[in-house]
């Protein structure tokens, strides 16, 4: 197919290379072409604005020319007031000449006085003809003055015509002068427009001339490869038509590919799948061999291990009698402590000797292994024995700022169940139980007070389950937090003095670790069992009485039927008295079969409490290197015959066993559920929330 794909594609460059030269070309053409119009638009623009400015000349010198008309209908007016004044001063000469005629008539009055007495004398009608020619005279001469007056306004008219008639008359030459000017002006503008226009024309020309020049030039080279385009051009004709032959052959093509592909995949797939199975069978067959590895790890390191721990002198144990140290190290056998009593010097051989200088996470390390193993399905027991204070709350729970085993225990299931994501699925969930005088405390339930009873699993399993008692599934450290927050208040609300109580009784963190993985359906489910015992110290000395010598008597029969029970699965005894306690009938799946058991001796390092670590470190021993795992059968008719053997603690009588004893089922570590964790699949089984918890608390607290 891609052979195929390959052929088709280079016809196609090659087309496609000239076809581009070509195109570019045009480009350049379509360039320079659009270039040239921008420039004959500017020009354009350009003669616009000069003709624009011709107009505009032309309509000054409209304006100018109106002016003039103007000015010379004024010149018409002006010279007809003259020809009218011309007139009037011809009337006033008229009038002065008659004027004279009169004064010169005036000028001879002897003549008229004689001519009067001639006419007085000679008749009455001359005499009125006198009187009327006096009045005439009269009359012409108010009419003379009048006449006079008239004249010297006309003459002072004319004198203001004539002036403003000569003023007139130079205004109109400056105007003319003006007006020849301005002519001149715009003539010459004109011309130099003219002029400018011209040379403009001229240079767009010689510019649009060269621009073209050059376009041609390049139409000629477009032309050119035009011509040499063509064969290409064939060529690409013949291509397209060759391919055109090969995608009507395509959809056969195509159909013939997918079949073969179709064939190929699902080829591989089946290769694919059987590689997975083959490698799921290996790793199957890998984690087998990883488990029997483990196994054969621990059971060389023995199945029960034992481990012990000296605590430090703590600040306020400096009497002078205590602080002599009485427990000593080999400084090349970290399995060997030394004890001086009375005088002489002890040898104890135990797994492995902490010294006091230990921290919390060297303990850990030494354990993890153990804690680990019931993700794979086991089931561990981790006991911290002794004397009271010798440190055993301080190993499992530690303190705030340095936790002990409990809580590192649970923080590294959290790591290595999520590094087992996404095959494997994991639940981890978590009770608290206390054993108090032979009698089971729910520390997580509602009701801190209530007596829990480990019974038979109705199923007709034969397996173990605690009704009522209360599991939380954890998911992370703020979840155990609270959850051991909530066990230890319902511990403290059941009693007056916590300290007193607490060494007077066990107290047992169960947590279950359920695995399903999602692609080979396996399923797990390991327990691991945190147990703080109760203080080992022999009381008998002290008389107690009362419900001090109860408890003790209690704390011994436990501690004792433990020792019993690991001694008779040391010695493959054919009967493990489980029953014999509660603590030990509880914990008797995680007890048996391929599970692993670490009992961590606490000791303490004082003078005074030297006899006690004796007594603790002598059980250790005996308790060290037990095997376990006889077979589920023998074990099962171990569990009917009944006697039992108290290695330890013989200072108080056993109590009778507390229930009769019935056939118990051995349950396998790598079984898909244990005694205890079976109660979590009865309808009777109280689960709580994380929010539960919360509410739980808070009603505690209230
Ligand atoms: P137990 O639970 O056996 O009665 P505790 O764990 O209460 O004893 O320990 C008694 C005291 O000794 C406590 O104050 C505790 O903090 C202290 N202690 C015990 N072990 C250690 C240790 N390894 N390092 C420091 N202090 C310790
Ligand atoms: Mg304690």
């Amino acid at each position: 197919m891609t052979i195929l794909i390959l052929e088709w594609s280079n016809p196609l460059n090659k087309s496609c290379a000239i076809h581009f030269s070509c195109v570019s070309q045009l480009f350049i053409f379509c360039s320079v072409m659009l270039h040239l119009s921008q420039d004959v638009e500017a020009l354009r623009g350009e003669l616009c604005r000069k003709d624009e400015e011709c107009r505009e000349q032309e309509r000054r010198l409209a304006a100018l020319e109106q002016q003039v008309q103007e000015r010379t209908g004024v010149i018409v007016q002006l010279q007809q007031q003259l020809e009218e004044a011309a007139q009037r001063r011809q009337e006033l000469q008229l009038l002065r000449d008659g004027e004279e005629t009169l004064s010169r008539q005036a000028a001879l009055p002897l003549q008229v006085k004689y001519v009067t007495k001639t006419v007085e004398v000679e008749s009455a009608q001359s005499k009125q003809a006198l009187i009327e020619a006096q009045a005439h005279n009269q009359a012409l001469q108010e009419q003379l003055s009048v006449q006079r007056q008239l004249l010297r306004e006309l003459e002072q008219q004319l004198h203001e015509s004539q002036r403003s008639s000569s003023q007139l008359r130079q205004q109109i030459l400056v105007y003319e002068g003006e007006m020849e000017r301005a002519q001149g002006q715009l003539e010459a503008e004109m011309q130099s427009l003219e002029e400018e226009k011209n040379r403009v024309i001229e240079e767009a020309f010689i510019r649009a001339e060269s621009e073209m020049k050059a376009v041609h030039e390049n139409l000629a080279g477009v032309r050119m490869n035009l011509l040499t385009l063509q064969p290409a051009l064939r060529t690409l004709t013949c291509d397209y038509n060759c391919l055109k032959r090969q995608v009507q052959d395509f959809p056969y093509m195509l159909e013939k590919a997918i079949t073969e592909a179709k064939q190929e995949i699902c080829q591989v797939i089946g290769e694919v799948s059987s590689a997975n199975q083959e490698l799921l069978r290996k790793y199957k067959r890998e984690m087998n061999l990883r488990k029997k590895c483990h196994n054969e790890l621990v059971r060389l390191k023995g199945n029960i291990r034992v481990l012990c721990r000296v605590r430090p002198v703590c600040a306020g144990e400096t009497d002078a009698a205590d602080t002599k140290n009485k427990v000593t190290f080999d400084p090349d056998d970290d399995a060997v402590l030394y004890l001086s009593n009375k005088g002489k010097l002890m040898t104890f051989e135990l797994d492995k000797v902490f010294p006091t200088q230990a921290t919390q996470e060297e303990v850990f390390q030494e354990v993890q292994s153990l804690v680990t193993s019931c993700i794979d399905g086991f089931n561990v027991c981790i006991f911290a024995y002794g004397q009271t204070g010798s440190g055993k709350t301080y190993t499992m729970e530690g303190v705030p700022e340095d936790p002990g085993i409990n809580q590192r225990a649970l923080r590294l299931l959290f790591s290595a169940v999520s590094e087992k994501k996404p095959d494997w699925d994991y639940k981890i969930t978590v009770s608290m139980v206390e054993i108090y005088n032979e009698t089971l405390r729910n520390l997580l339930g509602d009701n801190p007070n209530e007596k829990l009873d480990i019974k038979m699993c109705p199923d007709g399993s034969g397996q173990l389950y605690v009704p009522g008692l209360t599991e939380f599934t954890v998911e992370s450290v703020e979840d155990i937090n609270k959850v051991f927050d909530l066990g230890h208040m319902n511990r403290a609300t059941a009693c007056t003095n916590l300290n007193e109580h607490s060494s007077r009784s066990h107290a047992l963190l169960i947590v279950t670790v359920a695995g399903f993985n999602s692609s080979t359906g396996h399923r797990t489910s390991g327990k691991l069992n945190l147990v703080d015992l109760a203080g080992s110290e022999r009381i008998t000395k002290s008389g107690a009485e009362g419900s001090r010598l109860r408890e003790a008597q209690c704390i011994n029969k436990s501690l004792s039927a433990l020792g019993d029970v690991i001694n008779a699965l040391r010695s493959k005894h054919s009967h493990v008295p489980f029953r014999n306690s509660r603590l030990t009938y509880l914990l008797q799946d995680s007890l048996s079969g391929d599970s692993k058991t670490l009992m961590m001796v606490q000791v303490s390092p004082l003078e005074s409490n030297v006899s006690e670590s004796v007594c603790s470190l002598k059980f250790a021993q005996r308790v060290r290197s037990v095997e376990i795992g006889p077979s589920s059968s023998s074990r099962r008719q171990a569990e009917s015959s009944s006697t039992s053997s108290s290695p330890t603690h013989d200072g108080v009588e056993l109590d009778s066993p507390p229930v009769t004893p019935v056939p118990l089922p051995i349950s396998r570590a790598s079984s898909a559920s244990s005694a205890l964790s079976s109660t979590s699949k009865t309808p009777t089984t109280r689960r709580r929330s994380h929010s539960q918890l919360s509410t739980g608390r808070t009603k505690l607290m209230a």
